[in-house]
């Protein structure tokens, strides 16, 4: 027997603890390594998959010690649930909201300092609350459960300020033993967790489930058109034994696909989203759990906590933020161990939106002036109620910086928050501005790797292990790229062969006239018709190059040219890996404005600006060059060039420390190829070129 089993006397005493009040007859695995450990007196770090039965982990030692236990957790809905169904098994628990009136919370305060309570569960902002330290401090815990546990890290995917009081709060209460749990943790969140719960001599064990969910089938579809997306979603939701979740990316997406597929389906599909009544919410969850409603649309509000485990299909008809959100969402599909799919069904315009919207989200510099100057102009050590806005998010978030730089001391408060400033010598606001840019590339790396999911060719499922540092081993059923050797790519279908129509047509053309091919029509207007697919005279009478003597002399011929084409539709044969990029460089060339080149490539904006550098290497520069007013002016682009020639170097990150961030990384990478260009073509005797 080593230190990490039960001795017999445990051993028994758990399976009738599991046996008498869970109905159940063993640990699992992952389960006996925590509950061994928490026994010890050891705190513990669980990542294991959604679904795997990590509650239990707690539940039982609270039964088993007949001692209380506090559960933080940010899921107030769930809470109450998961309260009423321990209740219901004699494990007498309560969960403390803001749901619930004053009465009732005292009456739930007292049960815990009585000691009748074994389970307490509240949300992260309770912790300021002084009547439950006060009850905490009366009675400890025997132990302090952290569920949800990537919340605390600014690397996981759902960064909540107020989990970085939790250490402090633990401190305050006596240092209870801690059971942190989460699904998903990359190496970088379980350090932020460990350095931000946990002293630096405390042992804290690490038990860690596998990653992969082999019955999950992975696959990513672009669609053409909304009507091409819904056909597709219903096929996929209507084939589909058992659950089906289609998830969007907001309130009045998720009622628009409940009533589209309602139709499609000829059943009830229902909407959920954190908008609906209490009440409403539970009677769907509830409906879905026994089987009576079996499509539910809605916002990523659902599906946490829910018990059912024959979801055949999760459908994402929306773009998550980040890889590990996505991962999450779709662990709630096969969790009976049953074959199941993870669709996600979307628009090149989708990734082109969501990452713009990930921009937007960049810390205004002056904004973030403002803020400073009003928490640097408080009083010393006299708290000031902050009053907020519902949906401000961005004030709390640049308010817990403050607080990690130790500005400021912060307390949830009714309508706000409580802020002292507790510091009398501020550091400069470039130390926040620098921190909170960090914070922003970190949401937008999470990103990216969300955007290298959809795009790679590889395997999906590999790619998703490798990103959590486990390897796959081989099973059958994996994900489409596996199905498809590689070429599920997710392009829109690209126009190759109309290109290549016209291409042949022009040459036809030029030799009758005995013209050079450019006469007839150049190669940017060609693939500006290319991209428009004009189908009427007016129409192509819009495109560039076509004026009056073009239109009468060649309009016809171009017409019945875009006509014989097959109109691109869902299901089509994919398309060659290469296309994107060779896609990308003729929009380039027939000068089709950026926003626009990014929807119609379906590609994120970085990997189309990748295009574009590469591109810009060798293009005409009168194909490019109207392009930089994208990312800057010529007095911008000059400063830049400035700083490299000084810098000596075309390092982005010292590049843009050397100007406090003054220009975003983007702006230098397209400068920086625009630079080494022209310094090319200095060396080589090439002329110089004005401007930028
Ligand atoms: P997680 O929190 O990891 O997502 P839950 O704790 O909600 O998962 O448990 C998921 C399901 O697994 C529940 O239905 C639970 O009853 C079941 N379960 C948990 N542990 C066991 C076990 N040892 N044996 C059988 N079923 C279990």
């Amino acid at each position: 027997m080593t230190e990490w089993s039960f001795t017999q006397a445990e051993h028994r005493e758990v399976r009738r603890i599991l046996a008498a009040t869970f109905g159940l007859s063993a640990l699992r695995s992952f389960q006996a390594e925590v509950v061994v450990r928490l026994l010890r007196g050891h705190s513990v770090l669980a990542v294991v998959s959604t679904g795997a039965g990590k509650s239990l982990c707690y539940q039982l030692p609270s039964v088993y010690w007949d001692r209380p236990v506090l559960v933080i957790s940010p899921l107030v809905a769930l809470m109450h649930h998961q309260a009423e169904r321990m209740a219901a098994l004699g494990v007498p628990s309560a969960a403390l909201t803001g749901q619930l009136d004053g009465d009732t919370q005292r009456d739930i305060l007292r049960a815990w300092m009585e000691g009748s309570l074994r389970l307490l569960y509240v949300a992260p902002e309770r912790l300021s609350d002084v009547r439950l330290g006060q009850a905490l401090k009366e009675r400890m815990p025997a132990l302090l459960v952290v569920d949800e546990a990537h919340c605390i890290s600014e690397w996981g995917y759902d960064f909540r300020p107020e989990y970085r009081r939790i250490r402090t709060f633990r401190e305050a209460v006596g240092n209870p033993p801690l059971l942190a749990l989460t699904a998903t943790a990359t190496e970088r969140v379980k350090a932020d967790i460990r350095w931000h719960l946990t002293t630096d001599r405390e042992p804290f064990d690490l038990v860690e489930g596998p990653v992969d969910r082999p019955n999950l089938f992975l696959s990513v579809e672009m669609t053409q058109s909304p009507k091409d997306r819904e056909r597709r979603v219903a096929d996929l939701a209507r084939r589909a034994a058992g659950g089906v979740i289609v998830y969007s990316g907001s309130r009045l997406s998720a009622e628009r696909w409940a009533r589209v597929l309602s139709q499609a389906l000829d059943e009830p599909v229902r909407a959920y989203h954190a908008g609906l009544a209490p009440g409403l919410r539970r009677t769907i969850e509830r409906d879905f759990v026994e089987g009576a409603i079996r499509v539910v649309a809605s916002t990523t509000a659902f599906g946490m906590g829910i018990d059912r485990g024959d979801i055949r299909t999760v459908i994402h008809v929306d773009v998550p933020d980040s890889l590990d959100a996505y991962y999450q969402e779709i662990g709630r599909a096969g969790r009976d161990g049953e074959p199941a799919e993870a669709r996600m069904v979307i628009q090149p315009m989708d990734i082109y939106r969501r990452e713009r919207w990930i921009r937007d989200e960049r810390p205004d510099r002056d904004w973030v002036r403002e803020i400073w100057a009003r928490a640097a102009g408080q009083p010393l050590n006299r708290p000031v109620l902050w009053e907020l806005e519902d949906d401000d998010t961005s004030t709390p978030v640049l308010l817990s910086v403050l607080e990690d730089m130790g500005v400021l001391e912060l307390k949830s408060a009714p309508g706000g928050i409580r802020v002292t400033r507790v510091e009398s010598v501020d550091p400069h606001v470039d130390a926040l501005l620098h921190r909170l840019e960090q914070f922003w590339e970190r949401r937008r790396t999470l990103f990216q790797h969300m955007v290298d999911y959809i795009e790679t060719d590889q395997c999906r499922r590999s790619m998703v292990l490798r990103y959590y540092g486990q390897s796959a081993s081989p099973h059958e059923r994996c994900c489409d790229q596996c199905e498809s050797g590689g070429r599920a790519t997710v392009g829109p279908r690209g126009d190759a062969s109309l290109v290549d129509r016209l291409r042949a047509w022009r040459t036809q053309e030029a030799l009758a006239m005995g013209v050079e091919p450019y006469i007839v029509l150049n190669d940017r207007d060609l693939m500006g018709i290319a991209v428009k697919r004009p189908q009427t005279r007016e129409a192509l009478a819009q495109c560039q190059g076509m004026g009056p003597k073009r239109l009468k002399k060649y309009g016809e011929a171009i017409l019945a040219l875009v006509g014989d084409g097959e109109p691109a539709s869902a299901g089509d044969e994919p398309l060659d890996q290469g296309a994107p990029r060779d896609r990308a460089v003729w929009l380039f060339k027939a000068g089709v404005p950026w926003e626009r080149i990014l929807i119609e490539v379906g590609r994120s904006e970085s990997t189309v600006r990748g295009y574009f550098v590469d591109w810009l290497k060798t293009a005409p520069q009168a194909e490019w060059l109207h392009y930089l007013a994208h990312w800057f002016t010529d007095a911008e682009y000059r400063m830049m060039a400035d700083t490299m020639d000084r810098l000596q170097t075309d390092r982005l990150r010292p590049l843009y420390d050397a100007l406090q961030g003054r220009f975003r990384f983007d702006q230098w990478d397209v400068a920086r190829a625009v630079h080494s260009r022209r310094r090319a073509e200095l060396v080589s005797g090439g002329a110089p070129h004005q401007g930028g």
